[in-house]
């Protein structure tokens, strides 16, 4: 019979029903699944080295072939382990190949075997060249005799690797009957050849170019390719679904709304500011509705040209709600936008903090339109808040923001138009890969006349030094941050370092106003200690990273991290953002014995995109982007970071399929590609 994509693994020869059970269990349970099993590294075994020069090799991987002389398992007196050890000769001399604990071997190993065999030489304890737990292979005559590539796969239960090499082979017997999942039209847009030569390539590459070993061949590309594109296709379709609601609202920017705008602006926007306010200002006048991600640096303006877009969505007779991470940016947004609206809209707060009888209020004036500008929490996003007519939402910092809350948000209008705000950068690519469905506006330049942040790195017992220098300056009237390497995001807040901190603080600076500021405080006495903060009151806040989002307090000027080696790059880049917004010097101080090094890097540089791609190469994007969001980009081939480029390319494509071929043709090819468990972890969000 022959072998298609669909044969179950049992009926490959080598698989009884043990074999085909533990293949199940990783997810294997076709020849077509086999396929998509790739070697995650090859061997080159095909040039074997003479046993004589094995001295010019040491500890690097090399392939000798000759014929066994000798074989014996012992048990090794140092260890107390079992050992095999075989002697291998060939034309040139003779080595001591060892294993530990697999004793087994010595049925499979016998005198006068001819192996192959491919490791690391080393020396023993006694000076003596050895081969240490060597992959190895018999050769009995044709097809290995030559040596080959060898694909090496990852484990498989106990399927020994040579069994499992043969599996696969056989699986590539169904390549024939292989489906192209991709129409030639989109293959050339790509930029990708056809799938099965792909996958042969990758299972048995004839050469191993730096090309191949680098991931850039055109069989890597293919595959890659093919799972981008599909995640970028499945995404656009799922948001092309939500867009059959065309949006009925007509925005118009007539002279009034105009003058308005610009008595409420206490400054000239900045070009980039106005090149991402046309953006939207172009999608809020679209009869499709705006998913918007606005991506600034800290402190680059954003939240005025949100307030714009309000404005003008307000004045045609619709609703905005601005939902923020904290009760505390409530607090603080509110009380801006207050400021600079100066009674023109009706503006309005929801918090968890509310009595009952001003969530009726508020609840009322959503829903028959009185007030025309919430802004709260995710309390928003409850299902007793309704709105007359919502034609805006504005999230301020996208970390807590997933897609299910989009959903709930879009249920609450008639396809309101969304802008989320983040002030964490995040570079373009790994943007596109977890927003596949946003359209991207970046402000990419600060506002005139700031001031640069002097940021330096510290030991911890210059601490004294530093202590001397906050007298100095809380004596000419600064205010500082203290923070502890307490993130608020884990579950287990241990808040003991923190408190411990807050009181040796407190006992060394005696004359001084110090608090403290967690998130497990009750809204109230955060809200009142930032209160406080602002009023100059305090003189130094004792935080957790709680302070890490947001917070504008224009007279605090000294940032100081304690134990900085804790926090990504990227989150000492948005502590730093917290201090340099006024008129004073402002000092970041990062106190560490580690990692000087990324440190000094980070001291060095001033912008947040580069500070973001030297933080997601340092680190990769599970942990640039914290656990939480780690899982939602979980590819299988494909690299974000590495191949960038492809996921940008396959995001274009996509865009092209849907607007040429209509989304339930995409729909289609999407559910086609899908068949192949790609980057499920990261449909799911
Ligand atoms: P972020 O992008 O971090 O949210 P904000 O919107 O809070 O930044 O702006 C930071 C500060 O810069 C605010 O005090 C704001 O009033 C000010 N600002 C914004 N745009 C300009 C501009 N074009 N010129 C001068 N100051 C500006
Ligand atoms: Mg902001």
């Amino acid at each position: 019979m022959a072998i298609t994509p669909e044969t179950p693994v049992r009926f490959l020869k080598g698989v009884g029903a043990s074999r085909a059970k533990v293949l199940e269990e990783y997810g294997l349970a076709t020849a077509g699944d086999l396929l998509w099993f790739f070697p995650y590294r090859y061997e080159d075994r095909r040039h074997p080295t003479h046993i004589a020069d094995l001295g010019h090799h040491l500890d690097e991987s090399v392939l000798v072939r000759g014929r066994v002389i000798s074989a014996h398992a012992k048990l090794s007196p140092v260890k107390r382990m079992k050992i095999f050890e075989a002697v291998l000769q060939d034309e040139s001399g003779a080595v001591k190949l060892v294993w530990f604990n697999q004793a087994f071997l010595s049925e499979q190993i016998k005198r006068g075997d001819r192996l192959a065999v491919f490791g690391p030489p080393k020396l023993s304890a006694y000076g003596h060249l050895q081969i240490e737990s060597p992959d190895w292979e018999k050769f009995e005559g044709d097809e290995e005799e030559e040596g080959a590539i060898v694909p090496i796969y990852s484990k498989v239960g106990n399927i020994p690797p040579k069994a499992l090499r043969r599996i696969v082979a056989q699986s590539l017997e169904a390549l024939p009957a292989l489906e192209e999942p991709l129409p030639d039209a989109i293959r050339e847009a790509l930029h990708v050849g056809p799938l099965a030569p792909a996958i042969e390539q990758l299972h048995r590459p004839r050469e191993l170019s730096d090309e191949f070993l680098w991931r850039r061949s055109p069989a890597h590309r293919r595959v890659i390719l093919q799972e981008f594109f599909t995640f970028q296709l499945a995404l656009r379709v799922r948001r092309a679904t939500e867009e059959v609601n065309r949006k009925q609202r007509k925005i118009r920017i007539d002279d009034s709304i105009r003058a308005e705008v610009k008595k409420i602006l206490p400054f000239r926007l900045t070009r980039a500011q106005k090149r991402v306010m046309k953006e939207i200002v172009d999608d809020l006048q679209s009869d499709r509705p705006m998913y918007r991600l606005l991506q600034g640096d800290v402190g680059s303006g954003k939240t005025i040209v949100a307030l714009i877009a309000a404005m003008i969505v307000i004045r045609n007779g619709h609703q905005v709600a601005l939902l923020a991470p904290t009760e505390i940016l409530v607090e603080q947004h509110y009380q801006r936008i207050s400021q600079l609206l100066d009674h023109s809209v009706v503006l309005a707060k929801a918090t968890g903090a509310a009595t009952p009888s001003e969530r009726r209020t508020l609840h009322s004036g959503l829903r028959d339109g009185y007030i025309q500008f919430v802004v709260g929490t995710h309390a928003l996003l409850e299902e007793k808040i309704e709105f007359k007519s919502l034609g805006l939402a504005i999230v301020d910092e996208q970390h807590r923001f997933g897609v299910e809350q989009r959903q709930r948000l879009f249920a609450k209008g008639e396809t309101p138009d969304i802008v989320v705000m983040t002030a964490t950068p995040i570079p373009r690519s790994l943007a596109l890969a977890m927003y596949g469905d946003l359209e991207l506006s970046v402000i990419d330049e600060l506002p005139p006349g700031r001031q640069a942040i002097k940021t330096a790195v510290r030991a911890s017992s210059q601490l004294e030094r530093i202590y001397g220098f906050m007298d100095d300056q809380i004596a000419s009237g600064a205010q500082i941050y203290l923070v502890y390497p307490i993130i608020e995001e884990s579950e287990k807040l241990n808040l003991k370092p923190l408190k411990q901190g807050f009181e040796s603080i407190r006992s060394r600076f005696p004359n001084h106003q110090v608090a403290m500021l967690h998130g497990r405080m009750s809204s109230a006495d955060k809200e009142a200690t930032m209160q406080r903060f602002k009023a100059r009151e305090i003189d130094i806040l004792v935080s957790t990273t709680v302070i890490e989002v947001g917070i504008d307090v224009p007279n605090a000027s000294i940032m100081l991290i304690i134990d900085a080696d804790r926090f990504g790059l990227s989150q000492l880049h948005q502590l730093r953002g917290r201090v340099g917004r006024g008129e004073r010097k402002s000092y970041c101080i990062l106190v560490s014995d580690k990692e000087k090094d990324r440190l000094d890097l980070f001291a060095e540089t001033r912008d947040g995109f580069e500070v973001a791609e030297r933080d997601l190469q340092l680190r990769g994007p599970g942990e640039f982007l914290g656990t939480r969001q780690s899982g939602a980009l979980r590819f299988r081939f494909g690299n974000i970071v590495r191949d960038h480029e492809y996921m940008e390319r396959a995001r274009d494509v996509a865009i092209d399929v849907i607007e040429r071929g209509g989304v339930s043709g995409a729909d289609a090819i999407a559910r086609k590609l899908l068949g192949v468990e790609v980057a499920a972890a990261a449909m799911r969000d």
